[in-house]
């Protein structure tokens, strides 16, 4: 047995003005859940702390509970020592029971077919990805849309999916779908990250439900537009100034000895509307030894059209970005934007002839030279697309801290994603708000992320600059050139 303590967030509507924390030592056995720190917490301190549990197994999905943070089953959460616990978030009913009811009676109920269909196992196989919700609502709980706008939710969009793959019911799925929010999802996959049963919503709920959308003529105007676009340019920006590609060569040396040789892949955002943070790329890449083929017949990766369900052209581009980088034998194509590394790695082709890597993750890889330190106190968001979509959390860190102090934020969503920036404006310019309150709260004076979207659709709700990493890191470079030349004179 050891001491374990833990700290509470209690609520009682009807005695408490506002919620307080408490807490508590108690002894448990060594491995204890979080389960069983609060079994012991009622048991021998306090009977007053209410908490829903049944089968304590991760089999029924009643005992959701957020640990520091972090929606969890709390009978299969490790308890560590010194963590706080509060219900996940959603109405109170006491303590760290939440109110499931509201949102469980909108997911949809089978709704049986006359005739007797039975399902053959290719339709079995489709829906088992989506069949073991134990509505916990851990999703619900971080779901950015549904803060903002009326989205019906994560769950009740992967129920909808799963019975519009059952040939046994009789409902209208997709266009029920549409009515409850569909197009208002950002794709930035918490809901997937926080799922004790890992059920990929995003990609096997929603974005198969907005290709089923399509087919039936749902895809909002705006979506259809950049489709329109991509199939004329092969690009999914339109070209408004010179792009990066026609300011570089083909390939791009290093300043010193090559330590390794790269195929990069721009994306429509930073070859034609935020062309300065490539650039700075190729810069900080020169200086940190490595040899950049770039490819000037290169296309969109299809992100805009995946997300959006509009899949009949992306397979032409896959293809065409595969012979690309294949023709030239490029065996490491490296990216910098975070929807673009997100969707070559996960999207494309697994036996694809070349890996994928992000440029936070290629630097802190190979090692950089140091940057001078700047006097500046900045913040870093995380693209949905890097952190969650590629695992990338602690690069993009590793490399600011070297230039700036940086300050710590909450990792929520901007709202650029999934086609909301495009489709559902008032939604994206809701979530990029409150983007721009948490910037506000660090004090910092630089904002820095790595993704074009998220940088250009923060610019519009903070009144600081917003900078790819890399764009930080060349500052310092530049500094210490400055001070370098400085001692010289
Ligand atoms: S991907 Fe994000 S916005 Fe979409 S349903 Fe999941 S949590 Fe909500
Ligand atoms: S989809 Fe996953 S997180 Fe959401 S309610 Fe079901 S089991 Fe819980």
């Amino acid at each position: 047995m050891k001491d374990m303590t833990v700290t509470i967030k209690r609520f009682d509507p009807d005695k408490d003005r506002r919620p307080y924390f408490q807490t508590y030592t108690v002894k448990v056995n060594e491995g204890a859940r979080v389960l069983n720190v609060l079994h012991a917490i009622h048991d021998t301190l306090d009977p007053t702390l209410s908490y829903r549990y049944s089968c304590a197994s991760g089999q029924c999905g009643s005992c959701a509970v957020r640990v520091n943070g972090e929606p969890v089953l709390a009978c299969m959460e490790e308890a560590k020592d010194k963590s706080t616990i509060g219900p996940i978030n959603l109405a109170v009913k006491k303590d760290l029971v939440a109110d499931l009811l509201p949102t469980l009676e909108q997911v949809a109920s089978f709704f049986p077919k006359k005739d007797i269909v039975l399902p053959k196992k290719a339709d079995i196989d489709a829906i088992k990805p989506l069949r073991d919700c134990i509505e916990c609502l851990c999703c619900v709980s971080v779901c950015p849309a549904m803060d903002v706008t009326k989205f019906i939710g994560p769950t009740a969009m992967r129920q909808e999916m799963r019975l519009a793959l059952d040939p046994r019911d009789n409902g209208d799925r997709v266009s029920d779908a549409v009515r409850d929010g569909l197009f208002t999802c950002t794709s930035c996959q918490a809901c997937w990250k926080v799922c004790p049963k890992e059920i990929e919503t995003p990609g096997k709920a929603i974005e198969k439900l907005r290709a089923l959308a399509n087919k039936r003529g749902f895809t909002l105007p705006r979506h259809l537009e950049v489709a329109a676009l991509v199939k004329e340019t092969g690009r999914s920006v339109p070209r408004t100034a010179e792009s990066f590609l026609e300011q570089v060569p083909e390939v791009i040396e290093p300043y010193g000895p090559v330590k390794a040789t790269v195929g990069f892949f721009v994306g429509c955002m930073y070859n034609l509307r935020q062309q300065q943070s490539a650039l700075d790329a190729m810069e900080v890449l020169k200086r940190n030894g490595i040899r950049v083929i770039i490819p000037k017949e290169q296309v969109c990766c299809g992100s805009p059209l995946i997300r959006t369900g509009q899949l009949d052209y992306v397979d032409e581009l896959k293809r065409r970005n595969i012979e690309t980088y294949k023709s030239r034998g490029i065996d490491t194509v490296l990216t910098m934007c975070a929807g673009c590394g997100s969707t070559l790695k996960n999207d494309y082709p697994a036996e694809k002839p070349f890996k994928v890597i992000d440029i936070n993750e290629l630097l802190t890889q190979y090692g950089i030279e140091q940057p001078a330190k700047l006097n500046l106190k900045a913040t870093y968001h995380d693209p949905c697309h890097l952190m969650r979509g590629q695992g990338v959390r602690d690069q993009p860190r590793e490399l600011i801290r070297q230039v700036v102090d940086l300050v710590e934020m909450p990792a929520i969503c901007c709202g650029s994603g999934g086609g909301v920036r495009s489709g559902n404006p008032e939604e994206a310019a809701a979530l990029g708000k409150r983007r721009g309150t948490e910037i506000k709260k660090t004090g910092a004076e630089v904002v820095i992320t790595s993704c074009p979207f998220c940088e250009f659709h923060i610019m519009g709700h903070t009144d600081k600059p917003v900078k790819h990493v890399v764009s930080v890191l060349l500052d310092g470079y530049r500094e210490k050139d400055r001070l370098k030349a400085a001692e010289k004179t």
